[in-house]
């Protein structure tokens, strides 16, 4: 049969890919019987199950893979002081810009970005290179200079109206407690805006009772939240997100090492989980955020272009520091490791380096490549077609679909048995309406690996048909190879 992979113009593609997961149970937008809310999505049954699928599997490398790496599950609310100390309150925040006529708030680099999309080179060159040089100076009037030089007018409104440029923090506020008086900042907490400070706060508590040696590392699993000026781009962009942070404690000096080899290993787990090389590259960091003395993105080729998926950032003794400052107490470890001459150094604050991965961009980043629309020619040459999510088995959300060829004949009893068999290892579905070849395209949509018919066959020599996704081979095996096999190939 020959098969040829169809796949759409990337934008194209992008929208049907977001179709596509909604029709088939991955992410809808959230609140949508509300009209939605901007920027946060909610994750379906088989979306839901993929995001932990991946989850697990970076935590299991990361935690179980490694003896000196540990795992904990802190907190979103923090005490205030932790963003104080952490830079987060004065830094982390984006410089942006009002339009009077629309009052449409726009990312300064965004604007820009859109406008010289719109330009030729070199024009467009050296507006991007003005830009990034205002930035990096954090020159705002430069920035409102070159925006009003350039005439660059509002989507919406189509003018030139602009207010100054202020910097707009992106973290989120709420009140703790039941009193909430006004101007009162002292029950201000925030959501987190990442997970590493969690980590960062209790380096001492597993240091001390997991009797951590330097260097080791603390990983972490979940939610954090920005109120991103401009979220776009379905989950690549969202104001509520999920991350996987790992933060690496090393001796002062050895970081720069560490960060090589962090990059380089962080680059074969992508690659490990099915993400083709050609389609991962590093972009270092020009401007370094206020805490870093190096740092790079893992980018992928995503539908709309190369984007961050992963930052790896050699964090100094940033962190630790300020937080040994502003609560006033120690963050040092003693290293009792070191050679005799080094002894008298042997008590200092680790410095960091630090793997973060959005686990929502990667379920993207599987989504995206996953997705297919195929098209060939059936033996009498006329025309069939599919969409397919090759989701790699290991992290598919359902691994076996068992599919009793008719209601009657004591077949579903035999699909029954066989899934009672197979699901105490891997998540399987049973399905009995409409015609097998109906029921195998659902399945290749949704991205289940294998298929089994249970047929009139089976009843005599206890022989099934499976079905493999990404082929379309069916073969005959013996029904009692069937949970050995796909723990095999999912294992
Ligand atoms: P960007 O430049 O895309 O805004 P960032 O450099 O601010 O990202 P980091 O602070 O390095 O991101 O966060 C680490 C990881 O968290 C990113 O590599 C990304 O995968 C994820 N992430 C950050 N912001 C978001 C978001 N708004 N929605 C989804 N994932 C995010």
């Amino acid at each position: 049969m020959a098969k040829e992979t169809n796949q759409p113009a990337p934008q194209a593609g992008f929208q049907a890919l977001i179709s596509h997961c909604k029709e088939y149970g991955y992410i809808f937008q959230s609140s949508e019987i509300y009209d939605g809310l901007q920027a946060v999505y909610d994750y379906g049954q088989y979306g839901a199950q993929l995001k932990k699928n991946i989850r697990d599997y970076w935590w299991k490398s990361m935690t179980q893979l490694h003896d000196n790496i540990v795992g904990i599950d802190a907190a979103i609310f923090m005490h205030p002081t932790t963003w104080k100390a952490s830079g987060h309150v004065d830094n982390f925040s984006d410089p942006m810009i009002d339009n009077k006529d629309s009052n449409k708030r726009y990312r300064v680099d965004h604007l820009i970005e859109a406008h010289a999309e719109t330009l030729q080179e070199p024009a467009a060159g050296t507006l991007i290179a003005e830009m990034e040089a205002l930035i990096a100076r954090d020159d705002y009037a430069g920035l409102k200079n070159l925006i009003d030089s350039n005439n660059i007018k509002c989507a919406v409104s189509g003018t030139c109206n602009w207010t100054d440029v202020r910097q707009f923090n992106l973290m989120f506020s709420t009140e703790f407690g039941a009193v909430a008086t006004e101007g009162e900042e002292d029950n201000k907490v925030y959501l987190r805006p990442e997970t590493a400070q969690g980590i960062f706060v209790n380096f001492l508590n597993v240091q001390k009772t997991g009797r951590m040696k330097i260097p080791f590392g603390i990983a972490q699993t979940g939610k954090a939240f920005r109120n991103e000026i401009v979220a776009r781009q379905f989950i690549f962009r969202m104001r509520e997100f999920e991350q996987m942070e790992m933060q690496f404690f090393v001796r002062p000096g050895t970081q720069m090492e560490w960060y090589r080899y962090w990059k380089e290993q962080r680059r074969a787990w992508h690659e490990s989980l099915g993400v083709p090389a050609e389609k991962l590259r590093f972009h270092d960091h020009v401007k370094l955020a206020h805490y870093a003395d190096a740092a790079l993105d893992i980018e992928f080729e995503f539908p709309f272009g190369w984007k961050e998926l992963e930052g790896i950032h050699s964090r100094t003794d940033f962190d630790l520091k300020n937080h040994q400052e502003y609560s006033k107490k120690k963050m040092q470890y003693f290293d009792n490791d070191l050679n005799e001459e080094d002894k008298p150094y042997g008590n200092y604050i680790p410095y960091v380096v630090e793997t973060s991965v959005g686990l929502d961009r990667l379920v993207l980043t599987i989504l995206s490549l996953a997705y297919a629309e195929e098209k060939w020619n059936r033996e009498d040459g006329s025309e069939d077609s599919r969409v397919v999510l090759r989701i790699p088995p290991r992290i598919a959300p359902l691994k076996l679909a068992v599919l009793p060829l008719t209601k009657k004949d004591g077949l579903p009893e035999i699909a029954d048995a066989l899934i009672k068999e197979c699901k105490g290892d891997f998540h399987c579905f049973y399905e009995e309406k409409d015609s097998i070849g109906k029921r195998y395209r659902r399945m290749d949509a949704i991205g289940t690996p294998f298929c089994v018919t249970i047929d009139h066959q089976t009843k005599e020599d206890n022989t099934v048909t499976i079905r493999y996704r990404d082929t379309m081979v069916q073969e005959r095996i013996p029904m009692a190879d069937v949970r050995r096999l796909i723990n095999e190939k999912i294992g």
